[in-house]
């Protein structure tokens, strides 16, 4: 594996793969690997000739200074996981070879960044779109891999590669969860044991929202209800969001950390025998 801090070398190491035809694929990532970020690095293995793993603290997506300052980093616990993964290329650049002085230039998504996410964090989105969008630029990758753990963020990304006409095709890979059912999540680190016990709330509250929405009930109220319940939690949000098929869709605080989770629930068809034959 080979580790490029330059926009220019990453274009020199992939000039002739791409001469020969070969396929591209990027995982764009923030560092402080787990078992979410190597499926994504896997999957690439798997369906691309050339796999290149981003490494990038995204300044421009933090919101909240005290949350970038602290984000995690660990790029040699990184670089050798991302290698034992079969990455070919891991792009780790400086923040200035991303963003030189004078850089002017967003990429701001419309209503597919509103709410939820981009409503409790202002300006996260055009930090996580512009970045994507360079990173696309600088790697033109066939295929970007991302994670459903963030659904909203797919979303958003997938608007932005359409309505810019980018050449590239987008994989959305299931959220991994550790044996108890959290999310795996960089973040997860910062949890004390107690904290721990506490966030488990969140993977059973969408669990018991996908239910009630099975059985024909609110899945909102149903995973509030769990939340609220939960003393070491504090619910930011919980809604049912339309991205790749009906999200219920969740964001709490832990003590000082933020957690969001997700689950895919089943469309509810309420409607009777006969209105089925009706509409034929
Ligand atoms: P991050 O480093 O947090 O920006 O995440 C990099 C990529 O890994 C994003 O596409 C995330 O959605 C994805 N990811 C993060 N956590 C998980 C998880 N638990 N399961 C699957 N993918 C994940």
């Amino acid at each position: 594996m080979r580790t490029a801090r330059r926009i220019a070398e990453v274009r020199e190491a992939l000039r002739e793969p791409r001469a020969r035809g070969e396929r591209i694929g990027l995982v764009p990532t923030m560092g402080a690997f787990h078992a979410g970020h190597l499926a994504l690095i896997r999957a690439a293995r798997e369906a691309c000739d050339v796999v290149v793993v981003s490494l990038f603290v995204n300044p421009a997506q933090f919101n909240a200074p005290e949350d970038l300052a602290r984000y995690p980093r660990d790029e040699g616990a990184d670089a050798r996981a991302a290698e034992a993964e079969g990455t070919d290329l891991l792009f780790a650049p400086p923040p200035s070879e991303l963003y030189p002085a004078g850089f002017d230039t967003w990429i701001e998504p419309g209503e597919v960044a509103r709410g939820l996410e981009g409503e409790m964090r202002p300006g996260h989105f055009r930090g996580v779109a512009t970045v994507c969008a360079k990173l696309f630029a600088i790697v033109e990758p066939e295929v970007a891999f991302f994670g459903q753990k963030d659904a909203q963020q797919v979303a958003v990304i997938r608007r932005v590669v359409t309505d810019l006409n980018l050449p590239l095709e987008t994989v959305a890979l299931p959220t991994v969860r550790d044996a108890d059912g959290l999310a795996l999540s960089s973040r997860n680190v910062f949890l004390s044991a107690e904290e721990r016990v506490s966030a488990l709330a969140l993977p059973r509250a969408l669990a018991a929202g996908a239910e009630a929405h099975r059985s024909g009930d609110d899945p909102v109220t149903a995973a509030r209800a769990i939340l609220e319940a939960e003393p070491g939690v504090a619910v930011e949000y919980v809604a049912l969001a339309e991205f790749d098929g009906p999200t219920l869709a969740a964001a709490v605080r832990v003590g000082t950390t933020r957690l969001i989770d997700n689950v895919q629930v089943a469309r509810v068809d309420n409607r009777t025998p006969a209105q089925h034959a009706s509409r034929r």
